[in-house]
């Protein structure tokens, strides 16, 4: 059954519903088209098949399109995604004209049908062109962390950038100097989605069995995709120091993203690290696994969340909202969902995480205070309604330019 808004009730409380309605009101008649490269996998996929229908539950015409291409665009889109991380990969002329182009072609078949464009990430940043045939408030909403970009192509991105009328960050270490408004705007989960909604005990054992996981043994898991920046091989390295002291069995669960094409050489690489021990399952999970995920991290004793570069981190709201201890690296949007030692851990190196584990599987009283703390912490800050609200305001504010006070009026 499809979710409506007063479902949250419970969860957020009336005066958050009633927002809700108060702020969509006042942008009724508009409509907001979202554009990404992907409609399954990763975090902003994830997002957008959240937001989206909530929006429209909420009256708001919202669309989401995507961006397509060949695999080399994607090969190109994720060197781009490294080099935003920091790495300092250079682009050729080439794959500089191929990425344009692809985009110039996007901006061709796309049915343009938004008052307000919502671009997310860099795959479509050049869509901006397209404001010149057809107006509109565009927003570039950048959902990864570039703290530290590689200047060379920072500076390419800052020509596009620039050209829109806002953008959109998660967190405050990316501001950066830039000639339009830009807004703080923390993603979300979605406590009523298959991915969070509660479950039963059976189906939580259920998916522990069919996956050969013993539910009566401490698990560590973490749910990413098979990416470097994940930090897998740390994972591994961590759950091989803990083993040592205390027994444990480790989950490795992710699939795969069409926009990232990098996905099969780390998952294969993964395998071949792992494929002596009985105890670390590598899980390759179809798109659609939210129930799957679900149980795993409710299932799990620890949830891990090592990355090495991380835009905001969804996974660690969703084993928080789940009020499970988190163990998750001090990067990039991930200590905005972490207050250390109480409501999760902070870690900084393998060691760190590999101890911080151990205090964690052998406290069992602390674990469930820093889950109990986390949920909390989550349920105040980081669901889908406060994002939702968010977004209104920002589309309020790009509606009435250059106005300090907006007033708002009651739906008749
Ligand atoms: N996810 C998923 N299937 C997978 C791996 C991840 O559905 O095989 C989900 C995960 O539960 C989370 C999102 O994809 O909702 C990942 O978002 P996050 O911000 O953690 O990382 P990103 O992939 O965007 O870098």
């Amino acid at each position: 059954m499809p979710v409506k808004i007063n479902d949250y009730e419970p969860i957020v409380g009336r005066n958050v519903i009633e927002e809700l309605d108060l702020l969509a009101s006042q942008v009724e008649g508009k409509v907001i088209q979202h554009i990404n490269s992907t409609a399954l996998g990763g975090g902003v996929a994830e997002l957008l098949s959240r937001i989206v229908p909530l929006s429209k539950e909420l009256g708001i015409d919202n669309r989401w399109d995507l961006i397509t291409g060949e695999e080399e665009f994607f090969t190109i889109t994720k060197k781009i995604h490294n080099s935003l991380h920091g790495a300092p990969i250079d682009l050729t002329r080439e794959e500089i004209d191929y990425f344009i182009d692809t985009n110039r072609k996007n901006a061709e078949t796309i049915s343009w049908s938004g008052d307000i464009f919502y671009i997310h990430d860099t795959q479509p940043i050049a869509l901006i062109e397209k404001q010149k045939d057809i107006g509109g408030n565009w927003i570039w909403r950048c959902h990864v962390d570039f703290s530290a970009p590689y200047q060379p192509i920072w500076e390419f991105l800052k020509q596009y950038i620039a050209q829109y009328d806002a953008t959109v960050f998660s967190a405050p270490a990316y501001a950066r100097n830039l000639p339009i408004p830009q807004a703080l705007i923390s993603p979300s989960i979605d406590p009523l989605s298959d991915k969070n909604r509660d479950l039963s005990s059976e189906e939580i054992e259920a998916t522990f069995n069919r996956f050969g996981l013993d539910p009566e043994r401490p698990t560590l898991t973490q749910i990413s995709r098979f990416d470097y920046l994940k930090d897998p091989f740390g994972v591994i390295t961590v759950y091989r120091t803990v083993k040592k002291y205390v027994d444990c069995q480790l989950v490795l669960a992710g699939g795969g993203a069409v926009d990232d094409p990098e996905g099969d050489l780390v998952h294969r690489q993964v395998l071949d690290q792992t494929d002596d021990d009985p105890d670390i399952h590598v899980l390759l999970l179809p798109p659609d696994s939210n129930i799957e995920i679900n149980a795993l991290q409710r299932g799990s004793t620890v949830i891990l969340q090592k990355s090495l570069r991380e835009g905001f981190g969804l996974t660690v709201a969703e084993g928080l909202w789940k009020a499970k201890p988190v163990v998750a690296s001090a990067v990039g949007g991930i200590p905005r969902q972490i207050v250390h030692r109480f409501s999760g851990i902070l870690t900084h190196t393998i060691d760190g995480t590999a101890y911080w584990v151990r205090q964690i599987l052998q406290s069992p009283e602390f674990a469930a205070s820093l889950g109990k703390n986390g949920k909390e912490y989550i349920r105040q800050n980081f669901l889908i309604t406060r994002h939702i609200r968010d977004y209104l305001l920002l589309v309020l504010s790009l509606s009435h330019p250059g106005d300090d006070i907006i007033t708002l009026s009651q739906r008749a």
